[in-house]
């Protein structure tokens, strides 16, 4: 029987898309708002590590087989995948040292078996995107605020279009920007913006046949991470190894103004156009592998801002029945490549809490609801949620801010002593892909409970 309640996702990225497979698998009435007139996914390669894939496969199977439809292994031998990251000094290189130190491997990391592949994002959304049907979505749809018309009532959603809608719940997978952020804390709220991390990320996909020659097999086709002063270059193969993923971040010292001093919730760009001339010179006195591979992208190039919730974590991911999911919640920065899997989580954790409200409903009457109680339930889930999630994902945001200054021999605790900060790497990655999920559910449910007996 389906669920007696009806929730809307704002947001049809890859959280929104992943949490609406989980209530559908579930059998509670959503309906996806996305503001675009398609869905789409901007920016190059997307990588998940253990957690979310354990997630995915508890919140439908079919996640993880759309998931491993698109991804690529990484090394020679798809079939008997290489699972290390690596870690190598791009910035020292001594021409005359025939020993040849350019590029020095520095430390490796076991990711687990097939644990970080490359997925080309639009293919991994396409796949996402079928498993949702379209009468449950709403293309461009904008959503501009909610309505709490009272305990006895359903929510309001307001568009920019000036149509509206109702809803049990609502769950804003908004992303970075986040709208239902802005509505849950205020739009004069510093904490409902995310800040400039100083860093701007240069992204690409460069065919492979141009990166063999240049990098050699093995390189181009392993996941490598470089590192140095001010800088650091990602790359993996994606596509079925025919493309090279690569993001290249790089300092900037001057601010990224996002916020319009006049018009508060109007945000400005994150993106703008970049060149290959620029990071030539910002790479100009580095070892000959990162400047061979910078020498490979394009000469335009999008160039995009560095922001997250990192100075300003937010009070809150909860206002009634209403709830953050995903970065509208946690924005992280890239660097642990962990922002849109430890959003599956949120997923996961809100499919659950749904399931629990269902079976409160079926102990309670087993017919029909009255509003108000049901709205008690979701506000217990919510704020069960609101309890749980908010330590582990504002880690995430700190930890990533961390791993990029471990990256660029910054952290103060390591700095270019490579045996601590492979000991520190390993540490936060261990804490993020071998997340304890089955503890998480358990909590989910007993802070549930505790909040209805408070209630
Ligand atoms: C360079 C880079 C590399 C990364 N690599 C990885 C990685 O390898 N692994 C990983 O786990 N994470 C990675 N991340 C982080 C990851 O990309 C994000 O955490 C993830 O995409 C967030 O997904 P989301 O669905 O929450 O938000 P989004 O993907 O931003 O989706 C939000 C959706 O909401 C819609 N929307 C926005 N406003 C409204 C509105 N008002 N009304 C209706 N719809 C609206 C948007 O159009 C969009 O479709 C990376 C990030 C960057 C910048």
């Amino acid at each position: 029987m389906p669920a007696q309640f009806n929730v809307a996702i704002v947001g049809g990225g890859i959280v929104g898309l992943v949490t609406a497979i989980g209530l559908q698998k579930r059998g509670i009435p959503i309906k996806i708002y996305e503001q675009s007139s398609m869905f789409r996914e901007l920016g190059a390669g997307v990588a998940f590590t253990a957690n979310a894939m354990k997630c995915m496969e508890l919140l439908d199977p079919g996640i993880v087989d759309a998931v491993n439809a698109v991804a690529t292994p990484n090394g020679e031998d798809m079939n008997n995948p290489n699972d290390y990251m690596r870690y190598h000094d791009g910035y020292h290189y001594d021409p005359t040292d025939p020993s040849n130190t350019d590029d020095k491997l520095l430390g490796l990391l076991f990711s687990g078996y097939k644990g970080f592949q490359g997925c080309h994002r639009a293919h991994l959304l396409d796949k996402l995107v079928k498993m949702v049907p379209e009468s449950v979505v709403d293309l461009g749809h904008r959503f501009v605020g909610f309505e709490d018309r009272g305990p006895d009532k359903k929510l309001l959603l307001r568009f920019q279009d000036g149509t509206t809608a109702e809803a049990d719940a609502i769950i804003g997978c908004d992303g970075i920007k986040s709208k239902v952020r802005q509505a849950i804390l205020g739009v004069s709220n510093p904490a409902s913006y995310p800040q400039f991390s100083h860093k701007v990320a240069y992204r690409a996909l460069v065919p492979m046949n141009l990166v063999i020659p240049v990098l050699g097999t093995f390189k181009a086709l392993n996941m490598h991470l470089h590192t140095g002063p001010r800088a650091h270059v990602l790359h993996f193969p994606v596509v079925n190894q025919t493309l090279l993923n690569v993001v290249i971040f790089v300092t900037q010292e001057e601010d990224w103004p996002l916020v319009d001093e006049e018009h508060a919730s109007v945000l400005r760009s994150m993106t703008a156009d970049g060149s290959r001339a620029e990071l030539d010179a910002v790479f100009e006195s580095w070892g000959p592998t990162v400047r061979s591979l910078v020498g490979l992208l394009p000469d335009k190039m999008v160039k995009w801002a560095i922001f997250d919730l990192h100075d300003r974590p937010l009070p809150t991911y909860v206002c009634g029945r209403v709830v953050l999911a995903g970065d509208a919640a946690h924005a992280s920065s890239p660097h642990h490549g962990g922002g849109a899997g430890v959003g599956v989580e949120d997923a996961l954790a809100l499919s659950k809490l749904f399931e629990i409200v269902c079976e409160s409903i079926k102990l309670d009457h087993d017919q029909d609801i009255n509003q108000s109680r049901l709205n008690a339930l979701l506000e217990a889930a919510f704020n069960a949620y609101d309890k749980v999630r908010p330590p582990r994902s504002q880690w995430l945001v700190k930890s990533s801010r961390e791993a990029c200054e471990i990256y660029e021999w910054a952290y103060p605790d390591t700095k270019d002593d490579w045996a601590k900060c492979m000991v520190e790497i390993e540490r936060r990655s261990h804490k993020l892909w071998y997340f304890d999920i089955e503890g998480m559910l358990s909590e989910l449910e007993m802070e549930y409970r505790k909040q209805l007996t408070r209630g």
